[in-house]
């Protein structure tokens, strides 16, 4: 599916575990085509939710660090679903690809 990051286009896809590093990555934009953010489609749950959060923070801020980016993204989830603000049934990255 194509997502927009604040102006930029990106493609969100959900790919099998041993094509990313850790849970998803994160390709700019190179001029031509649109960015690439990609999650494994094991995810579930918070780590899901984290995992976006955390690949959309590279998309938009790329000169941000990696520590700040994996605070950013840990710590947003974990406020957002304390909030109680997030359907859980709906975090699932395999269902990513139905759209
Ligand atoms: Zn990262």
């Amino acid at each position: 599916m194509m997502i927009n990051v604040n102006g930029s286009s990106f493609r969100l896809e959900a790919v099998p575990q041993h094509v990313v590093d850790a849970y998803g990555d994160c390709e700019l934009s190179d001029g031509v085509g649109p960015g690439v953010i990609r999650v494994s489609e094991d995810i579930i749950g918070e780590a899901l939710l984290d995992t976006l959060i955390h690949e959309y923070t590279h998309a938009d801020m790329d000169f941000l660090s990696e520590p700040f980016v994996e605070r950013h993204g840990k710590g947003l989830a974990r406020f957002l679903m304390q909030l109680g603000l997030i359907d859980i049934s709906k975090l699932n990255a395999r269902a990513l690809r139905l759209k």
